[in-house]
């Protein structure tokens, strides 16, 4: 008798302790025979990572923050896990490959761990939509020179990428991104002026982090997800609509100029595109899934965007085509207004009024002509966008 061998995936989970990182990190535990974490990264939330490494048995972390790292080498007292405080580190003990990383950091702080990581992996799943956005241009010439595939993570993403499969660039008419609407979706415009933080970060459909829940509400999460989407297809801005879509089944609708259109229906559960991403050379795969009830597609209750009650998505129209630093202004203006309406420093309609005043500043448009040149550059960007935005709005 032979004895089947299983060669286990070798995996890197970034920001292992957030929404996307733990429910990957989850998927792995219940599928323990086809993968071997090799290290797992968060911010300052050090007991969490390092309990969710003892259990899927991941022998290195990294913990970026400084304080929470050198706390996290006191408390540390499984001597097999060792602790890192940067990629670097672990990479000069680690000489290998590793077949997939998952990058699950939340905000621009990404890019440069995305930009680590595309050396040493095979698979690049991607979450983290700030860094797509703000760094393409840096993370796709990387992609490329060290011969990695990119796999899209956000599901609508992940949805237009499976629904493209093998199709050509030109044979692509138009693409449909469907939106919730948020929690706001059959209020009155009027109604919107004193919206709280609690009723804002209520998402009907999906469960997420407090960040991306103003963003859904507001419809800005829309906004970055149709430039992350511009980035990632390399199709005009103007190739991409938005559809209410208030059921959140459906994900997107890719219309071919052969007259057909594709559209994607999956739960409104992130396991499905990242159980998706693990196993993307596995054609047993089985993933076990609420039921759909097929009947719902009798009535998608699909409709346009009100212009009127979701403002923002007029920024679409003043993002140019090719990447810039103009996003980066964008993202990080955005960031910081949601922070500050979290905090209840702004009003919530304040979130968009002071990020129009901001993306019309002078010094601001000048950098829509802009490429990135690398990543240094986009995070002192970030860093003086935030201090500004502060600055003039509270
Ligand atoms: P969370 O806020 O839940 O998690 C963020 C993770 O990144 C945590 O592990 C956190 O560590 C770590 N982190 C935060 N700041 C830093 C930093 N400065 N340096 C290094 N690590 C850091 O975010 P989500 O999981 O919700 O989202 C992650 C990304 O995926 C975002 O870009 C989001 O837009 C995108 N995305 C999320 C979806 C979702 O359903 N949640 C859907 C589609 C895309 P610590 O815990 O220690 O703070
Ligand atoms: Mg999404």
């Amino acid at each position: 008798q032979t004895n089947v061998f299983i060669m286990k995936k070798k995996i890197i989970i970034l920001g292992a302790t957030g929404s996307i990182g733990t429910i990957t990190t989850n998927i792995i535990f219940k599928n323990k025979k086809n993968f071997k974490v090799v290290l797992l990264t968060a911010y300052k939330n050090y007991k969490k990572l390092l309990s969710q490494a003892k259990k899927i048995d991941c022998n290195n972390v990294v913990i970026f923050d400084k304080e929470n790292f050198k706390k996290a080498k006191k408390f540390n007292i499984n001597r097999n896990i060792k602790i890192f405080n940067s990629i670097k580190d672990f990479l000069k003990i680690n000489k290998y490959k590793v077949d997939y990383s998952m990058c699950a950091i939340s905000g621009l702080s990404g890019l440069e761990s995305i930009i680590e990581i595309i050396k040493v992996t095979k698979n690049i799943a991607i979450a983290n939509k700030e860094s797509i956005i703000c760094g393409w241009n840096l993370i796709q010439k990387e992609i490329l020179k060290y011969k990695v595939r990119f796999i899209p993570v956000d599901s609508e993403h992940f949805s237009i990428q499976s629904l493209i499969n093998d199709k050509k660039k030109n044979e692509l008419d138009i693409i449909y991104i469907t939106a919730s609407g948020g929690p706001f979706l059959k209020l009155q415009n009027s109604q919107l002026k004193n919206v709280s933080v609690e009723k804002a970060i209520k998402h009907p459909n999906w469960s997420m982090g407090k960040k991306i829940s103003i963003d859904s509400a507001t419809l800005m999460n829309k906004v970055f997800e149709i430039i992350e989407a511009q980035r990632i297809f390399q199709l005009p801005l103007s190739k991409f609509k938005i559809l209410i879509h208030p059921k959140s089944y459906l994900h997107s609708i890719v219309k071919f100029h052969d007259g057909t259109s594709k559209l994607l229906i999956h739960d409104t559960n992130m396991k499905i595109p990242i159980f998706n991403s693990l196993f993307i050379d596995n054609l047993n795969r089985k993933i076990k899934t609420n039921k759909i009830d097929f009947k719902t597609i009798n009535n998608l209750d699909l409709s346009n965007v009100d212009l009127l009650k979701f403002p923002t998505v007029k920024f679409i129209k003043m993002i140019p085509d090719n990447i810039s630093l103009f996003e980066t202004v964008l993202v990080t203006a955005n960031d910081t207004l949601v922070d500050l309406y979290i905090k209840k420093k702004i009003a919530y309609q304040d979130i968009y009024k002071n990020l129009y005043r901001i993306l019309k500043l002078k010094e601001f448009t000048k950098l829509k002509s802009s490429k990135p040149r690398n990543v240094i550059q986009i995070i002192k960007l970030s860093k003086y966008v935030a201090l500004k935005t502060k600055s003039l709005c509270v």
